[in-house]
């Protein structure tokens, strides 16, 4: 399984100077370096449509077609996001690009999931809202151990403290609410928490005293 695929490689020069996208790795090399091929991958779950997130779902072959990147995966979106990604509006549709999902669909490989459940055994999705109202993380449990890939639900490090949203929040008090329970929940059980867009620190665990809260790089 992959929880979400970064941006991809569809997007032009224009695109890429707009959000400062430096292209010196990309998800195939990190998939190498964990022994994997595109073709490994059974499944691939969406923590939201973004184009930051979903960009990499599907790929343009050589005759200019689109069609999924990973050929023998399910893909699994939450149902309300699919709604909201598949009709953008004046807000949303700089972030919700169509040929990252739509092909999806058009291929057969696009599994809908309704609620908060388990996408296999240990993997579990739970619905945060706040960056767009049905942004999920993703809860895996292993060997009497917890970890959280909570997406844009605390992107950097630096999303920690309470009040740090991201400009981007479609309902930033939901953010905040979400963040406050997951925070509590993953200092008590000690949550090796992932951050999806933090440059340096890629997983770590939350510390919080006199509520002041830091982060200690883990893995
Ligand atoms: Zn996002």
């Amino acid at each position: 399984m992959i929880i979400d695929a970064g941006m991809g490689d569809k997007e032009n020069e224009k695109f890429h100077d707009i959000y400062g996208v430096e292209r010196t790795r990309h998800l195939d090399h990190t998939l190498a370096e964990a022994g994997l091929a595109p073709e490994d991958i059974d499944i691939v779950l969406a923590s939201h449509l973004h184009f930051d997130h979903a960009g990499g779902f599907t790929v343009r072959d050589a005759g200019g077609r689109i069609r999924p990147r990973f050929p023998r995966a399910q893909y699994v979106v939450r149902r309300g996001e699919w709604e909201d990604a598949t009709h953008p509006s004046v807000r949303t549709r700089a972030s919700y690009l169509l040929d990252n999902y739509v092909p999806l669909a058009e291929a057969g490989v696009l599994q809908l999931v309704d609620d908060d459940q388990t996408i296999m055994p240990g993997v579990k999705v739970r619905r945060t809202g706040g960056h767009t109202q049905h942004h999920q993380m993703i809860v895996i449990e292993s060997g009497g151990k917890t970890a959280a890939f909570v997406a844009d639900l605390i992107p950097t490090t630096a999303h920690v403290p309470e009040v740090w949203v991201m400009g981007y929040d479609l309902y930033p008090l939901d953010t905040m609410a979400a963040k406050q329970q997951f925070v509590k929940e993953a200092v008590e059980k000690e949550i090796l928490t992932f951050f999806e867009h933090d440059p340096l620190v890629a997983a770590g665990y939350i510390k919080e005293e006199d509520k002041k809260r830091t982060v200690v790089a883990g893995r």
